[in-house]
């Protein structure tokens, strides 16, 4: 498997990733090619990023029209792209206000910093916050430090002071770390990395509750699982459950690198202002002509019944294999973020799934991750089982 471009790499880039042994040249729809020209079935779509599928023509057009045209300005100036993906993300996101950075991680930094604001107009100097055992927000200093996974903090500790993790979907146990000074709870409506696990409605729904008891505000990650991945733009939506601050990334500029987060009027009124947060290359025209695009793609094929209709189909799939293969303890998720739970090792599933031309990733200590384009077909959902089903045997 070794072959010049996997040693030139391992020589030159620092080693934080455990790379698979295969070297990807090109893609179409649901599927990528390697350098040999071996085709694989993409159910990692970058982890949870490439929505719309690879070489989606629409919006390479997009993204190539606006490269002539102007690609940076930084936040000094007004950009008609830029408006155009803000308020268009906005709308979808169903909040009042939106901020562009470049990442899921800078995306968690802006919300903390928000809510920190927010405390400080309101006078009340509230500084602390709640969040969940084994949830991922990211690897920067602040957003490690509500990351509830402590392989990922250790080392890096001390980090952001304040912080305690309550379980996830136990509303006492948020209740019990609630102090005179929380400023904010922070969660992912469904846990990605940590192994996929959705938030059971009544805790989502006690937790709005609990923060508007207490004036504490409410945070969500939607970084993995929102922008239609489980059938509606985002998952709050489905919930019912609506947060004060949102954090977005991964898939809005189906794969050019942008984060966002968003707040409601209330928020935004009481928090940042000129001078108080920034980011040099944060929404410029480039990204935002991918978000603005993908948007209208979103809302011309109707790709959200698509991830309902097909989701569903995968879910009975996934669940049919739960039941077939002993080595399968239980299946998550919902619509098109699915997991397996396995009583083996998934990296093993993984490399026999690769041999088998189909690319699936792991999560948590013993999850399969399913995260395909949401483009896919129901024959590609087909396609993969009969794939899945040789990895499990
Ligand atoms: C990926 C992810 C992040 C971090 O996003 P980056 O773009 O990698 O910085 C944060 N939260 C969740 C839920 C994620 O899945």
């Amino acid at each position: 498997m070794e072959n010049k471009y996997i040693q030139e790499t391992e020589q030159a880039v620092l080693h934080t990733y455990n790379k698979a042994p295969i070297v990807l040249e090109w893609g179409d729809g649901a599927y990528v090619y390697d350098t040999d020209g071996k085709q694989y079935l993409d159910f990692a779509a970058g982890i949870a990023v490439s929505s719309l599928g690879h070489g989606c023509q629409e919006l390479n057009e997009a993204v190539k029209e606006q490269i002539d045209k102007l690609y940076h300005t930084s936040n000094l100036y007004y950009n008609e792209t830029c408006g155009k993906a803000a308020s268009g993300l906005a709308k979808a996101a169903g909040m009042d206000k939106v901020f562009f950075c470049n990442s899921g991680t800078e995306a968690i930094e802006g919300c903390l910093k928000t809510a920190r604001k927010y405390a400080y107009t309101k006078g009340t100097g509230r500084w602390q916050f709640i969040a969940m055992k084994n949830s991922f927000h990211g690897r920067s200093m602040g957003a490690l430090s509500v990351t509830g996974r402590e392989p990922y903090r250790i080392p890096f500790e001390p980090l952001v002071p304040g912080v305690s993790f309550a379980e996830f979907n136990n509303l006492e146990s948020v209740r019990q770390l609630i102090t005179a000074e929380t400023c904010a709870v922070i969660l992912e409506p469904l846990q990605g990395e940590g192994g996929i696990h959705a938030a059971a409605p009544e805790f989502l729904q006690g937790l709005r509750k609990l923060c508007d008891e207490h004036d504490i505000l409410l945070i969500f990650d939607e970084i993995q699982c929102g922008m239609g991945r489980t059938g509606s733009m985002f998952l709050w939506q489905q919930y019912g459950v609506k947060p004060d601050i949102m954090a977005m990334a991964k898939a809005i500029g189906s794969g050019l690198p942008v984060g966002a987060f968003a707040v409601t009027g209330r928020v935004a009124s009481e928090s940042l202002t000129p001078g108080d947060h920034g980011t040099t290359y944060g929404g410029n025209p480039l990204v935002c002509a991918a978000v603005s695009k993908t948007l209208e793609i979103f809302e011309k094929e109707d790709l959200t019944a698509h991830v309902k209709e097909v989701g569903a189909y995968l879910t009975a799939g996934l669940d049919a294999v739960a039941d077939e293969f002993d080595c399968v303890l239980e299946r998550r998720g919902m619509g098109m973020i699915q997991g397996l739970a396995l009583s083996i090792a998934p990296g093993e599933v993984i490399t026999k799934a690769m041999k088998e031309g189909l690319l699936v990733i792991s999560a948590g200590n013993n999850v399969l991750r399913m995260v395909p384009p949401l483009i896919i077909t129901r024959e590609q959902v087909d396609e993969m089982l009969v794939k899945l089903k040789k990895a499990l045997s």
